[in-house]
Protein backbone atom coordinates (compact mmCIF):
# COMPACT_ATOMS: atom_id res chain seq x y z
CA UNK A 1 0.00 0.00 0.00
CA UNK A 2 1.42 3.40 -0.79
CA UNK A 3 -0.19 6.65 1.41
CA UNK A 4 -0.28 9.81 -0.29
CA UNK A 5 -2.90 11.33 1.48
CA UNK A 6 -0.66 12.74 4.74
CA UNK A 7 -2.92 16.18 4.54
CA UNK A 8 -5.90 14.48 5.15
CA UNK A 9 -4.60 12.66 8.22
CA UNK A 10 -1.30 11.00 9.06
CA UNK A 11 -0.08 7.32 10.94
CA UNK A 12 0.41 7.71 14.75
CA UNK A 13 4.02 7.74 14.99
CA UNK A 14 5.31 4.42 16.75
CA UNK A 15 6.94 6.66 19.34
CA UNK A 16 4.05 9.05 19.93
CA UNK A 17 1.95 5.53 20.47
CA UNK A 18 4.91 4.55 22.96
CA UNK A 19 4.71 7.54 24.86
CA UNK A 20 0.65 7.37 25.27
CA UNK A 21 0.66 3.63 26.30
CA UNK A 22 1.02 4.55 29.71
CA UNK A 23 -2.27 6.73 29.73
CA UNK A 24 -4.71 4.32 28.33
CA UNK A 25 -3.74 1.73 31.14
CA UNK A 26 -1.88 1.77 34.62
CA UNK A 27 -1.86 5.98 34.69
CA UNK A 28 -5.38 6.80 34.17
CA UNK A 29 -5.85 8.99 37.11
CA UNK A 30 -8.01 12.44 36.20
CA UNK A 31 -5.29 15.49 36.13
CA UNK A 32 -7.83 17.56 38.55
CA UNK A 33 -7.78 15.25 41.23
CA UNK A 34 -5.04 15.49 44.13
CA UNK A 35 -3.57 12.43 44.99
CA UNK A 36 -0.35 11.12 43.92
CA UNK A 37 -1.82 8.85 40.45
CA UNK A 38 -3.70 12.31 39.29
CA UNK A 39 -0.52 14.53 40.00
CA UNK A 40 1.47 12.07 37.38
CA UNK A 41 -1.63 12.65 34.62
CA UNK A 42 -1.29 16.40 35.69
CA UNK A 43 2.37 16.40 35.14
CA UNK A 44 2.43 14.65 31.88
CA UNK A 45 -0.22 17.40 30.45
CA UNK A 46 1.99 20.24 31.81
CA UNK A 47 4.92 18.31 30.26
CA UNK A 48 2.72 18.25 26.38
CA UNK A 49 2.02 21.63 27.26
CA UNK A 50 5.30 22.76 27.35
CA UNK A 51 6.37 20.88 24.80
CA UNK A 52 3.61 22.45 22.03
CA UNK A 53 4.29 25.78 23.57
CA UNK A 54 8.60 25.31 22.51
CA UNK A 55 6.83 24.29 18.51
CA UNK A 56 5.01 27.75 18.41
CA UNK A 57 7.40 30.05 20.52
CA UNK A 58 4.78 30.76 22.76
CA UNK A 59 4.56 30.44 26.82
CA UNK A 60 2.69 27.19 28.08
CA UNK A 61 -0.23 29.05 29.58
CA UNK A 62 -0.80 30.24 26.06
CA UNK A 63 -1.82 26.91 24.72
CA UNK A 64 -5.36 25.23 25.26
CA UNK A 65 -5.53 22.05 24.46
CA UNK A 66 -9.23 21.00 22.17
CA UNK A 67 -10.78 18.20 20.49
CA UNK A 68 -8.96 19.05 17.21
CA UNK A 69 -8.47 21.28 14.64
CA UNK A 70 -12.89 21.53 14.39
CA UNK A 71 -13.03 22.57 17.73
CA UNK A 72 -9.64 25.23 17.61
CA UNK A 73 -11.24 27.07 14.97
CA UNK A 74 -14.89 27.33 16.32
CA UNK A 75 -13.63 28.44 19.38
CA UNK A 76 -11.76 30.91 18.08
CA UNK A 77 -14.25 32.03 15.90
CA UNK A 78 -17.60 31.46 18.16
CA UNK A 79 -15.13 32.50 21.38
CA UNK A 80 -14.55 35.79 19.77
CA UNK A 81 -17.64 36.50 18.24
CA UNK A 82 -19.56 35.96 21.72
CA UNK A 83 -16.86 37.84 24.05
CA UNK A 84 -16.68 41.06 21.67
CA UNK A 85 -20.29 41.30 20.28
CA UNK A 86 -20.89 44.45 21.76
CA UNK A 87 -18.05 45.85 20.21
CA UNK A 88 -19.02 44.61 16.41
CA UNK A 89 -20.11 42.02 14.28
CA UNK A 90 -18.00 42.12 11.55
CA UNK A 91 -15.55 39.02 10.44
CA UNK A 92 -13.56 38.95 7.56
CA UNK A 93 -12.61 35.48 6.56
CA UNK A 94 -11.41 33.84 2.86
CA UNK A 95 -12.83 31.84 0.17
CA UNK A 96 -10.87 28.75 0.37
CA UNK A 97 -11.28 28.14 4.32
CA UNK A 98 -11.28 24.49 5.40
CA UNK A 99 -14.94 23.84 6.41
CA UNK A 100 -14.10 24.18 10.01
CA UNK A 101 -14.13 27.91 10.05
CA UNK A 102 -16.54 28.52 6.82
CA UNK A 103 -19.72 27.16 8.67
CA UNK A 104 -18.44 28.91 11.80
CA UNK A 105 -18.68 31.81 10.06
CA UNK A 106 -21.88 30.55 8.19
CA UNK A 107 -23.59 30.38 11.74
CA UNK A 108 -22.67 33.63 12.86
CA UNK A 109 -24.31 35.03 10.38
CA UNK A 110 -27.35 33.68 10.92
CA UNK A 111 -27.02 34.86 14.71
CA UNK A 112 -27.38 38.45 12.68
CA UNK A 113 -22.79 38.63 12.40
CA UNK A 114 -21.37 40.09 8.82
CA UNK A 115 -18.81 37.91 7.45
CA UNK A 116 -16.97 39.04 4.26
CA UNK A 117 -15.33 36.00 2.66
CA UNK A 118 -12.14 37.57 0.19
CA UNK A 119 -11.50 36.39 -2.87
CA UNK A 120 -8.02 34.45 -4.02
CA UNK A 121 -6.25 34.86 -6.92
CA UNK A 122 -5.52 32.23 -9.11
CA UNK A 123 -2.70 30.82 -7.28
CA UNK A 124 -5.05 30.85 -3.91
CA UNK A 125 -3.31 34.11 -2.34
CA UNK A 126 -5.35 36.49 -0.47
CA UNK A 127 -5.62 39.97 -1.86
CA UNK A 128 -3.71 42.06 1.22
CA UNK A 129 -4.95 45.32 -0.16
CA UNK A 130 -8.44 44.07 -0.65
CA UNK A 131 -8.52 42.77 3.31
CA UNK A 132 -7.50 46.46 3.75
CA UNK A 133 -10.21 47.94 2.41
CA UNK A 134 -12.46 45.36 4.44
CA UNK A 135 -11.51 46.14 7.56
CA UNK A 136 -14.20 48.20 9.17
CA UNK A 137 -15.27 50.18 12.47
CA UNK A 138 -17.08 46.96 13.70
CA UNK A 139 -14.58 44.50 12.47
CA UNK A 140 -13.85 41.77 15.68
CA UNK A 141 -12.35 39.43 13.95
CA UNK A 142 -9.92 38.09 10.68
CA UNK A 143 -9.49 34.80 10.31
CA UNK A 144 -7.33 33.51 7.48
CA UNK A 145 -5.53 30.34 7.16
CA UNK A 146 -2.03 29.92 7.38
CA UNK A 147 -1.62 26.87 4.69
CA UNK A 148 -4.39 25.44 2.36
CA UNK A 149 -4.88 21.72 2.94
CA UNK A 150 -6.14 21.44 -0.80
CA UNK A 151 -3.95 23.60 -2.75
CA UNK A 152 -1.29 24.10 -0.32
CA UNK A 153 -0.64 27.55 -0.63
CA UNK A 154 1.35 29.36 1.88
CA UNK A 155 -0.97 32.90 2.92
CA UNK A 156 0.98 36.48 3.41
CA UNK A 157 0.61 35.81 7.16
CA UNK A 158 3.04 38.19 8.75
CA UNK A 159 1.73 40.96 6.69
CA UNK A 160 -1.87 40.42 7.38
CA UNK A 161 -0.95 39.99 11.23
CA UNK A 162 0.88 43.30 9.98
CA UNK A 163 -2.37 44.99 9.38
CA UNK A 164 -4.58 43.42 11.90
CA UNK A 165 -2.43 44.22 14.39
CA UNK A 166 -1.97 48.27 13.64
CA UNK A 167 -6.06 48.36 12.90
CA UNK A 168 -6.87 46.50 16.55
CA UNK A 169 -8.58 43.79 15.19
CA UNK A 170 -8.14 40.19 16.17
CA UNK A 171 -5.97 37.55 13.69
CA UNK A 172 -6.82 33.99 14.36
CA UNK A 173 -4.98 31.44 11.81
CA UNK A 174 -6.16 27.92 11.14
CA UNK A 175 -2.41 26.42 11.20
CA UNK A 176 -3.54 22.97 11.04
CA UNK A 177 -1.21 21.97 8.00
CA UNK A 178 1.68 23.90 9.22
CA UNK A 179 2.11 22.85 12.37
CA UNK A 180 4.96 19.98 12.36
CA UNK A 181 5.64 21.16 8.54
CA UNK A 182 7.21 24.38 8.77
CA UNK A 183 8.72 26.44 11.35
CA UNK A 184 5.91 28.60 13.20
CA UNK A 185 6.49 31.20 15.72
CA UNK A 186 3.07 32.86 16.83
CA UNK A 187 5.25 35.67 18.25
CA UNK A 188 7.12 37.35 15.01
CA UNK A 189 4.58 38.02 13.14
CA UNK A 190 2.25 38.32 16.13
CA UNK A 191 -1.12 36.12 15.60
CA UNK A 192 -3.69 36.27 18.13
CA UNK A 193 -5.31 32.44 17.94
CA UNK A 194 -3.61 30.19 16.15
CA UNK A 195 -5.54 26.64 15.72
CA UNK A 196 -3.49 22.96 15.05
CA UNK A 197 -4.68 19.54 14.96
CA UNK A 198 -2.58 16.49 16.41
CA UNK A 199 -3.45 13.46 13.28
CA UNK A 200 -1.77 16.18 10.71
CA UNK A 201 1.53 15.67 12.29
CA UNK A 202 1.87 11.99 13.31
CA UNK A 203 -0.48 12.51 16.83
CA UNK A 204 -3.47 11.03 17.04
CA UNK A 205 -6.96 11.82 16.16
CA UNK A 206 -9.03 13.84 18.56
CA UNK A 207 -6.58 16.20 19.90
CA UNK A 208 -5.39 19.47 19.10
CA UNK A 209 -4.90 23.11 20.12
CA UNK A 210 -5.63 26.47 20.51
CA UNK A 211 -3.04 29.15 21.00
CA UNK A 212 -4.34 31.82 22.77
CA UNK A 213 -2.01 34.73 23.18
CA UNK A 214 -2.08 36.36 26.47
CA UNK A 215 -4.37 39.28 27.09
CA UNK A 216 -7.21 38.35 24.59
CA UNK A 217 -10.83 38.41 25.30
CA UNK A 218 -12.61 34.90 24.14
CA UNK A 219 -15.43 33.42 25.82
CA UNK A 220 -15.38 29.48 25.99
CA UNK A 221 -16.95 27.24 23.39
CA UNK A 222 -17.56 24.81 26.24
CA UNK A 223 -18.94 25.20 29.76
CA UNK A 224 -18.46 22.68 32.72
CA UNK A 225 -15.35 21.98 35.12
CA UNK A 226 -12.19 24.52 35.26
CA UNK A 227 -9.80 22.24 33.00
CA UNK A 228 -7.78 24.44 30.92
CA UNK A 229 -7.65 27.57 33.03
CA UNK A 230 -11.83 27.66 32.52
CA UNK A 231 -11.23 28.12 29.09
CA UNK A 232 -12.26 24.92 27.83
CA UNK A 233 -13.89 22.36 30.22
CA UNK A 234 -14.02 18.74 30.25
CA UNK A 235 -11.50 15.81 31.82
CA UNK A 236 -8.48 16.29 29.51
CA UNK A 237 -7.56 13.84 27.14
CA UNK A 238 -4.46 12.68 28.97
CA UNK A 239 -3.31 10.00 26.66
CA UNK A 240 -3.73 12.36 23.32
CA UNK A 241 -2.49 15.33 25.12
CA UNK A 242 0.64 13.10 25.55
CA UNK A 243 0.81 12.25 22.07
CA UNK A 244 0.21 15.61 20.51
CA UNK A 245 3.17 16.70 22.72
CA UNK A 246 5.28 14.02 21.38
CA UNK A 247 4.44 14.81 18.41
CA UNK A 248 5.20 18.30 18.33
CA UNK A 249 8.93 17.68 20.15
CA UNK A 250 10.10 15.20 17.23
CA UNK A 251 8.71 17.55 14.67
CA UNK A 252 11.05 20.12 16.00
CA UNK A 253 13.65 18.05 15.99
CA UNK A 254 12.84 16.62 12.63
CA UNK A 255 11.16 19.35 10.89
CA UNK A 256 14.22 20.50 8.92
CA UNK A 257 15.42 17.26 7.51
CA UNK A 258 11.93 15.92 6.39
CA UNK A 259 11.14 18.95 4.45
CA UNK A 260 14.18 18.71 2.77
CA UNK A 261 13.52 15.12 2.48
CA UNK A 262 9.89 14.92 1.16
CA UNK A 263 9.94 18.00 -0.65
CA UNK A 264 12.04 16.36 -2.87
CA UNK A 265 9.94 13.69 -3.71
CA UNK A 266 6.90 16.10 -4.11
CA UNK A 267 9.02 17.89 -6.67
CA UNK A 268 9.85 14.65 -8.45
CA UNK A 269 6.57 13.47 -8.40
CA UNK A 270 5.41 16.47 -10.40
CA UNK A 271 8.20 16.19 -12.76
CA UNK A 272 7.56 13.06 -13.47
CA UNK A 273 3.67 13.47 -13.69
CA UNK A 274 4.05 16.44 -15.97
CA UNK A 275 6.69 14.15 -18.43
CA UNK A 276 4.26 11.13 -18.51
CA UNK A 277 0.96 13.03 -18.60
CA UNK A 278 0.04 15.81 -21.21
CA UNK A 279 -2.30 19.13 -20.10
CA UNK A 280 -1.23 19.06 -16.78
CA UNK A 281 -2.35 21.96 -14.77
CA UNK A 282 -0.96 22.19 -11.16
CA UNK A 283 -2.99 24.21 -8.84
CA UNK A 284 -1.50 26.32 -6.04
CA UNK A 285 1.07 28.31 -5.88
CA UNK A 286 4.04 27.99 -7.85
CA UNK A 287 6.66 28.88 -4.38
CA UNK A 288 4.21 29.90 -1.52
CA UNK A 289 3.03 26.54 -0.84
CA UNK A 290 3.41 23.28 1.43
CA UNK A 291 6.76 21.49 -0.16
CA UNK A 292 4.26 18.40 0.78
CA UNK A 293 1.44 19.07 -1.23
CA UNK A 294 0.98 18.54 -5.41
CA UNK A 295 -2.75 18.98 -6.28
CA UNK A 296 -3.36 19.00 -10.36
CA UNK A 297 -6.01 18.94 -12.72
CA UNK A 298 -6.26 16.17 -15.62
CA UNK A 299 -8.47 17.06 -17.89
CA UNK A 300 -11.82 14.80 -18.70
CA UNK A 301 -11.39 12.62 -16.22
CA UNK A 302 -13.27 13.29 -13.02
CA UNK A 303 -10.89 12.77 -10.14
CA UNK A 304 -13.11 10.86 -8.16
CA UNK A 305 -12.83 8.21 -11.62
CA UNK A 306 -8.76 8.01 -11.38
CA UNK A 307 -8.65 7.99 -7.10
CA UNK A 308 -10.95 4.93 -7.15
CA UNK A 309 -8.81 3.28 -10.10
CA UNK A 310 -5.16 3.85 -8.25
CA UNK A 311 -7.31 2.67 -4.68
CA UNK A 312 -7.25 -0.45 -6.74
CA UNK A 313 -3.59 -0.40 -6.91
CA UNK A 314 -3.46 0.41 -3.41
CA UNK A 315 -2.38 3.82 -3.74
CA UNK A 316 -4.24 6.02 -1.29
CA UNK A 317 -4.37 10.17 -2.70
CA UNK A 318 -7.52 12.11 -2.52
CA UNK A 319 -9.94 14.08 -4.85
CA UNK A 320 -11.32 17.73 -4.13
CA UNK A 321 -11.65 17.90 -0.39
CA UNK A 322 -12.15 14.79 1.69
CA UNK A 323 -14.83 16.31 3.04
CA UNK A 324 -16.35 16.54 0.00
CA UNK A 325 -15.93 13.17 -1.30
CA UNK A 326 -18.91 11.29 -1.84
CA UNK A 327 -21.00 13.82 -3.14
CA UNK A 328 -19.30 14.65 -6.98
CA UNK A 329 -19.26 18.91 -6.21
CA UNK A 330 -16.45 20.38 -7.23
CA UNK A 331 -14.34 21.68 -4.19
CA UNK A 332 -14.94 25.17 -3.10
CA UNK A 333 -11.00 25.97 -2.72
CA UNK A 334 -10.49 25.16 -6.94
CA UNK A 335 -13.95 26.86 -7.79
CA UNK A 336 -12.23 30.19 -5.59
CA UNK A 337 -9.09 30.17 -7.37
CA UNK A 338 -11.41 30.32 -10.87
CA UNK A 339 -11.30 27.05 -12.36
CA UNK A 340 -14.28 25.98 -14.62
CA UNK A 341 -16.47 23.05 -12.98
CA UNK A 342 -15.42 20.66 -15.14
CA UNK A 343 -11.65 21.00 -14.57
CA UNK A 344 -12.18 21.46 -11.01
CA UNK A 345 -13.75 17.59 -10.77
CA UNK A 346 -10.87 16.61 -12.54
CA UNK A 347 -8.48 17.35 -9.86
CA UNK A 348 -6.21 15.37 -7.59
CA UNK A 349 -4.35 15.94 -4.37
CA UNK A 350 -1.29 14.14 -3.76
CA UNK A 351 -0.06 15.09 -0.41
CA UNK A 352 3.21 13.24 1.22
CA UNK A 353 5.04 12.58 3.80
CA UNK A 354 7.14 10.90 6.57
CA UNK A 355 6.81 7.65 5.43
CA UNK A 356 7.32 8.10 1.52
CA UNK A 357 9.75 7.02 -0.08
CA UNK A 358 11.19 6.95 -4.16
CA UNK A 359 10.22 4.17 -4.76
CA UNK A 360 6.67 5.13 -3.92
CA UNK A 361 7.10 7.91 -6.34
CA UNK A 362 8.29 5.89 -9.03
CA UNK A 363 5.17 3.40 -8.65
CA UNK A 364 2.47 6.08 -8.34
CA UNK A 365 3.87 7.92 -11.55
CA UNK A 366 3.98 4.78 -13.29
CA UNK A 367 0.50 3.79 -12.23
CA UNK A 368 -1.44 6.70 -12.41
CA UNK A 369 0.03 7.28 -16.49
CA UNK A 370 -1.54 3.93 -16.88
CA UNK A 371 -4.45 4.50 -15.55
CA UNK A 372 -5.10 8.35 -17.11
CA UNK A 373 -4.46 6.57 -20.72
CA UNK A 374 -6.95 3.62 -19.60
CA UNK A 375 -9.68 6.80 -18.43
CA UNK A 376 -9.06 8.68 -21.55
CA UNK A 377 -9.79 6.51 -23.97
CA UNK A 378 -13.50 5.93 -22.90
CA UNK A 379 -13.98 9.34 -21.84
CA UNK A 380 -16.93 11.23 -23.77
CA UNK A 381 -14.73 14.62 -23.73
CA UNK A 382 -11.43 13.36 -24.95
CA UNK A 383 -12.45 14.31 -28.93
CA UNK A 384 -14.93 17.15 -28.36
CA UNK A 385 -12.65 19.41 -26.66
CA UNK A 386 -10.98 21.90 -28.87
CA UNK A 387 -11.39 25.71 -27.58
CA UNK A 388 -10.56 25.56 -23.95
CA UNK A 389 -7.18 23.88 -23.73
CA UNK A 390 -5.64 27.32 -23.46
CA UNK A 391 -8.19 29.03 -21.22
CA UNK A 392 -7.99 27.25 -17.85
CA UNK A 393 -7.28 30.16 -15.87
CA UNK A 394 -9.64 32.69 -16.02
CA UNK A 395 -9.26 37.05 -15.92
CA UNK A 396 -9.11 37.89 -12.46
CA UNK A 397 -12.19 39.71 -12.63
CA UNK A 398 -14.69 36.49 -13.79
CA UNK A 399 -12.87 34.85 -10.31
CA UNK A 400 -13.40 37.65 -8.09
CA UNK A 401 -17.16 38.04 -9.46
CA UNK A 402 -17.23 33.68 -9.21
CA UNK A 403 -16.06 33.78 -5.98
CA UNK A 404 -18.73 36.01 -4.77
CA UNK A 405 -21.43 34.69 -6.06
CA UNK A 406 -19.93 30.99 -4.93
CA UNK A 407 -19.22 32.71 -1.30
CA UNK A 408 -22.99 34.42 -0.90
CA UNK A 409 -24.43 30.27 -2.12
CA UNK A 410 -22.43 28.64 -0.09
CA UNK A 411 -24.11 26.46 2.37
CA UNK A 412 -23.34 24.71 5.61
C1 LIG B 1 -7.84 18.73 9.02
C2 LIG B 1 -8.05 20.18 9.07
C3 LIG B 1 -8.91 20.77 10.01
C4 LIG B 1 -9.73 19.95 10.96
O1 LIG B 1 -8.96 19.33 11.97
P1 LIG B 1 -9.60 18.10 12.77
O2 LIG B 1 -8.62 17.83 13.85
O3 LIG B 1 -9.72 16.99 11.78
O4 LIG B 1 -10.93 18.54 13.29
C5 LIG B 1 -9.02 22.14 10.03
N1 LIG B 1 -8.35 22.91 9.17
C6 LIG B 1 -7.51 22.39 8.24
C7 LIG B 1 -6.77 23.29 7.33
C8 LIG B 1 -7.34 21.01 8.15
O5 LIG B 1 -6.53 20.50 7.23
Amino acid sequence: MIYMDYNATTPCDKRVVEEMLPYLSDEYGNPSSLYKKARTARKAVDEARERLAKLLGCQANEVFFTSGGTEADNWAIQGTACALKDKGRHIITSLIEHHAVLCACKALEKKGYKVTYLPVDSYGMVDVGELKKSIRQDTILVTIMYANNEIGTIQPISEIAEITKSRGVYFHTDAVQVAGKIPLTVNSPGIDMLSLSGHKFYAPKGIGALYIRKGVKISPLLYGGEQERGGRAGTENVAGIVGIGKAAELAQEEMREESVRVGLLRDRLEEEIKKRIPQIVVNGHPEQRLYNTLNLCIKYIEGESILLNLDFEDICVSSGSACASGSLEPSHVLLAIGLPDETARGSLRFSLGKYNTEEDVTRVVTVLAGVVERLWRISPFWEKDKEQVNGLYRKSLRILQKSQKYGKNYSC
